[in-house]
Formats: structure tokens, sequence, C-alpha cells
């Protein structure tokens, strides 16, 4: 992906900034840099990246980059693995992201009559907040509900006749399987549903969008860069439509740092060129995906990444072989059957590795047949011997946070 003229200068006008502060986080980060010996897109991609742990050892304001008083607000990351991120906004940062949701709205079909059914939590983590100000800035009307109390969200979206519900995957998966046990679709006037924060499998989506009756589209973000609302599907479902005006997006190599060409499938790695009051200059995202190449059919001039298939640090190796969740998604896909719901267990047994793949799958279908393709098709398509056990629909947990499929009990 070449960069475009006007990122290239207001990149190197941010780092300018940046580095012109010697006691800021990248004034100590990029010591000794100077801004004009940056000539070309080669100098940009030579620049060190910038890692979620430094972000953490900068807690807790240490990536305030502007005078305190143009702080607004701050967020923070899920500090489930320690420390947590802190990430300062000013009052431009707010309505920058703001913007860029109502565009993700807009994007998706979604007007001022639209009512927003919003899930996502309210707090410091940047979901249910950033819906909000999207929606309200839109002209829709939002019904703040935050997560939880299945009985409560299902009253207020029958008498609010919600017709756009935010949500994780996962949660909208839970609020679709209520609709259908206890029968209300019919009271239900959801149209739209925009699904963020997790990967999820096509299997799963068909199943909320048919159980829902609703277009889904996969929205982005995370809250280092803004929050959700950085990239969202158009209805032509043919990738993410990212904000190229606001920030730039490189794919690389998790192993070796290097730059990918359009189309191959790496790390997403950014740079934001606006923010103010925590700039990010080369953030490793660790989750991986790729810049879809060429123009979407709906004729948006805005780039497109595809949806995201994993993280790097979800990517386990089995047998010497690197698997991602996202793999074991687009399998689910193929076998007739099986639901898009799984886990996976890795254990080691006498000496070797055993992947045991549980995976719901409809009471109608033949357990033993379904289990057999399940391994047939690991074996030809990922390359590895696999235990696979097929359980009941609704077995497996469902989460409204994050879910995690994979265990390895290896170490
Ligand atoms: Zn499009």
């Amino acid at each position: 992906m070449s960069m475009k003229e006007f990122q290239f200068e207001a990149i190197k006008q941010k780092i300018s900034t940046l580095t012109a502060q010697k006691e800021s986080f990248y004034g100590k980060k990029y010591q000794g840099l100077h801004a004009e010996d940056i000539k070309d897109q080669k100098d940009f991609e030579a620049l060190p990246f910038t890692d979620k742990d430094e972000l953490r050892e900068a807690y807790p304001l240490g990536l305030m980059a502007v005078p305190e008083k143009e702080i607004v607000r701050i967020h923070s990351s899920s500090g489930t693995t320690g420390t947590p991120i802190i990430i300062p906004y000013t009052r431009q940062d707010v309505e920058d992201w703001a913007q860029m949701f109502k565009r993700c709205y807009e994007t998706a079909g979604i007007t001022p009559m639209d009512r927003i059914h919003i899930t996502p939590g309210y707090g410091l983590w940047t979901a249910g907040i950033g819906f909000q100000t999207g929606a309200e800035l839109l002209g829709a009307m939002v019904i703040p509900m935050g997560p939880g109390n299945t009985d409560k969200q299902l009253k207020m979206m029958m008498d609010m006749k919600s017709t756009v519900l935010c949500a994780t995957s996962s949660y909208a998966l839970l609020l679709a399987e209520e609709i259908a046990r206890r029968g209300i679709k019919d009271k239900i006037c959801l149209k739209k549903g925009v699904i963020g924060s997790e990967r999820w499998g096509e299997k799963m989506r068909r199943r909320i969008a048919n159980e829902l009756g609703v277009e889904l589209y996969d929205i982005y973000g995370l809250t280092e860069i803004y929050g959700p609302g950085i990239a969202i599907n158009c209805d032509c479902q043919s990738g993410m439509h990212y904000w190229d005006d606001y920030m730039y997006f490189e794919i690389i190599n998790p192993r070796t740092g290097e730059v990918l060409p359009e189309g191959e499938m790496g790390e997403l790695v950014i740079t934001t060129f606006r923010k103010e009051g925590a700039p990010l200059i080369r953030y490793r995202t660790h989750d991986l995906t790729r810049i879809l190449p060429g123009e979407c059919p709906c004729g948006r001039k805005y780039p497109r990444i595809d949806t995201i298939i994993g993280r790097t640090d979800d990517m386990v190796k089995v047998k010497g072989v690197n698997i991602y969740p996202g793999q074991i998604d687009s399998l689910l896909k193929d076998v007739e059957g099986a639901s898009s719901e799984y886990q996976v267990m890795i254990d080691h047994l006498n000496g070797k590795d055993i992947l045991t793949l549980f995976v719901e799958a409809d009471s109608s279908y033949d357990k033993k047949v379904v289990e057999h393709n399940l391994a047939t098709l690991f074996k030809t398509r990922i390359g590895i011997t696999i235990v696979p056990k097929v359980v009941d629909i609704g077995d497996l947990p469902r989460s409204e946070k994050k879910s995690t499929r994979i265990y390895d009990n290896r170490y």
C-alpha cells in the first residue's frame, strides 16, 4: 500500500511535534530522530514499531502528548493481563472519533430515523460510549442499555422497537437464541446489527442474521486507536472500509517485521496522524488481516481490510503447524451439520500433541458422520490429525465477553 502524499506530510508533522518534546513518550522513544530525515515511505518503514508493553510501561499518563488542560477524558484497555493501558483524549479526539463512528453507521445504511440499541459496556473501556456518541452525532435515537439482563434487553427491544442492535458477536448470538426460545421474533423490529470487537466465523454470522432477521456489519477498532468505529463493512460485505484520512494502515510479517504487499495476510500496524492526546506511530495491533487490493463495488474510495482472522497471540503451534482460530471458523463452514460454536483443547500425552475439537452440531445429523468429516477436512486443509467430538447445540459455554475458544493445556 503506498502512502498518500497528505498522509506522509501529516505523519512527518506529527513525528516532528512529538519528538520536539524531549520528555514525552515519543521524545524518549525516538531520541535522536529528526523528522526532516524521513524523506520517503521507506524511511518511515524503518522506524521502530510501538508495542502494547511500552504503552503499559507508560502507565498511568505517560502517553499524554499535550498539556493536561487539553485532556477531557481517558479510556483504558481491559487489564486482564496486568497493568492496563490509559489513553488520554482531547476534545478534538472525542469529536474525531464520533465523526468516524457516524461514518460507520452511514456506511451501514443507518439513518437518523433508526433506534440504536447499544449493549456493549459503558465505563473505562471505549465500547458503549463510542457507539453512543457516533449515533447521537448521526441524529439517531440511542437506547443505552449496556450489557447483561437479557429480560430487560428484550423488553426494551420490543417496547422501544429498536431497529439496530450493537453488540459483540457472542452477545448477539445469546440474544438471538433467547428470542427464538421465547418465540418473540415477530415482536422484534431489528433491521441491522453492528457487531464489534470479536473475531467470528461465517457460520455464526449466518445464524445471528437468520435468527434475528437482520443484516450484519462488522465494526473494527481498539482502545489504543480511538476505540471501535475505525472500520466497518458496507453492503457489499467485501471487507471493512477504514478511514485513511485519520490513520495509516500497514500489514507486516509478525515474525520479521517486514512490510507485506497488498493482499497478503499479516499483522495490522496503525499510525494515527490526527490524534492529539495519545498519538501512536506504527502501533502493532496483533490482529491478523490483509489490505484488500482494488476498489469496492460500492464505489467508496476508502480502502479496505479483510475480516480479522485472529490474533498473532492466538496462533498456536501443534505438531509443528501454525493454527489460527480463523482457519477453524472457515473450516466449520464447510462441514454439514456443524455449527459455528467450537472449543479446542490441546494436550500433551505420551510425548505427543493431541488436539481435540469440540463442535456443536444439530441433533438431526449423525454425530459419527459429522466427526468423520471434521477430521478429514482438518487433515486435508490444515495438515494434522485431530480428535473430533460432536456435542449438542447449547453444550459449549456462551459468553458476553470476548470468548476464548482455544485452551492450550500443554504448558
Ligand atoms: Zn464498499
